[in-house]
């Protein structure tokens, strides 16, 4: 996948997922990616969000569209992005990473699988990571 989130200075938000799918899936495979909801969604009143991972589970779970419920009754961004990715996991035994950011700039970022290359820029600074528990940050 090569997922993206963007917002401006109105609170305007938008979300982009593309991927090649999953190796060995069935020809006419849909997957998640295109779904809204699955492989991403956006809300202007709440944030915009793109997920990444084992599609079936993933659609199942509706996962974009979870982290924007939980991020609408009050939970913060990067909350609403791990605990939704964590509970899709242990639901379906299956892992999972989405990129979300709010209406308000909140940044969120999660997976459950090994590794997810991400990154964002805030003002002049670049953050990125690619390992769990990785957060570097250079000068844009
Ligand atoms: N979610 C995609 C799929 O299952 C795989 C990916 O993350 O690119 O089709």
């Amino acid at each position: 996948t090569v997922g993206c989130v963007v917002v401006n200075s109105t609170g305007h938000v938008a979300s982009g997922t593309s991927t090649g799918g999953i190796t060995g899936k069935y020809r006419g495979r849909i997957g998640d990616t295109p779904l809204p909801g699955c492989g991403g969604y956006s809300d202007d009143d709440i944030g915009a969000v793109s997920t990444t991972g084992y599609g079936e589970a993933i659609l199942k779970y509706n996962l974009a569209h979870r982290i924007l419920t939980a991020m609408q009754s009050g939970m913060p961004t990067q909350n609403a992005t791990k605990l939704s990715c964590e509970g899709m996991t242990s639901r379906l035994d299956k892992t999972a990473g989405a990129i979300t950011v709010s209406n308000k700039g909140e940044v969120g970022v999660s997976f459950t699988s090994t590794r997810m290359a991400w990154a964002y820029q805030l003002g002049d600074e670049i953050h990125y990571g690619i390992e769990k528990g990785q957060h570097l940050v250079e000068k844009a």
